[in-house]
């Protein structure tokens, strides 16, 4: 589904990403980890061509290292950005509508995921928790009935009850086969969801490998985590 060989990428003069290799297969969950500033956020906006970068990406078949974002979006790659990015002023309905595309994701299944954004539908987005924003940015995503889903901090923030739900709705979205590339700090709701974790250090690939084998190894995740 996606895959990126020896991927590199810089802000202006500045290098940010080395040599990074990486695969996403049909129906795959996988885990970017690693320490704040270590490159996660950068590989997500290089699969997306909002950075400069160099080295092989192939998307459901397609090159797309030399692809503009719009174009690379449009094959099939759904973004819940850090920070949400919901637009304050729309409703919730508005919200998700504004960048949909045809496909088995309604606004209607979107309900039926989460409830609570039914419920709150007419609102403005600015009135959400960040919960239900998060909620929100989620069923943008799937609106745009992508093939590859990239969640960039998935429930940083978030409440106890909230992260449960999200991590629940992942791992459904998992079962019906969406391939998934998903950041987040919490190794353990990572562990139980994600076929294989991709560890950067210092905008390097340092470890990969499946999450018992990374809960297993304290010094790793001491050292490679923080955690
Ligand atoms: P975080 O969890 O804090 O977002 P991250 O692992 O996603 O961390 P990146 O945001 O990808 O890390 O940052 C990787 C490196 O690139 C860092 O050294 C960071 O300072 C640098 N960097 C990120 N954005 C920019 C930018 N717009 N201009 C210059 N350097 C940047």
């Amino acid at each position: 589904m996606l895959e990126l060989e020896g991927v590199s990428a810089r802000y202006g003069a500045t290098p940010a990403l080395f040599d990074v290799s990486l695969r996403v297969g049909e129906g795959e969950v996988v885990a970017l980890a690693g320490r704040n500033g270590m490159g996660k956020t950068t590989t997500i906006r290089a699969i997306l061509g909002l950075v400069e970068r160099s080295g092989t990406i192939r998307f459901a078949g397609e090159m797309i290292a030399q692809a503009a974002p719009h174009r690379i979006a449009r094959l099939g790659i759904g973004l819940v950005p850090e920070g949400r990015l919901v637009f304050p002023t729309l409703t919730v309905r508005e919200n998700l509508i504004a960048t949909a595309r045809p496909g088995a994701w309604t606004v209607e299944a979107v309900f039926a995921l989460f409830p609570r954004l039914a419920e709150r539908q007419r609102q403005s987005a600015r009135t959400l928790s960040g919960g239900e924003q998060q909620m929100l940015a989620i069923g943008r995503a799937l609106l745009t009935n992508p093939r590859l889903l990239i969640l960039d901090e998935a429930t940083e923030g978030l409440a106890p009850r909230v992260r449960a739900e999200i991590w629940s709705v992942l791992a459904q979205l998992k079962s019906q086969g969406l391939s998934i590339l998903v950041v987040d700090k919490d190794v353990a709701a990572l562990a139980a969801l994600a076929d294989r974790f991709v560890v950067l250090q210092k905008g390097r690939v340092a470890w990969v490998g499946d999450g018992a084998s990374l809960v297993a190894n304290a010094k790793l995740l001491h050292g490679m985590l923080g955690v």
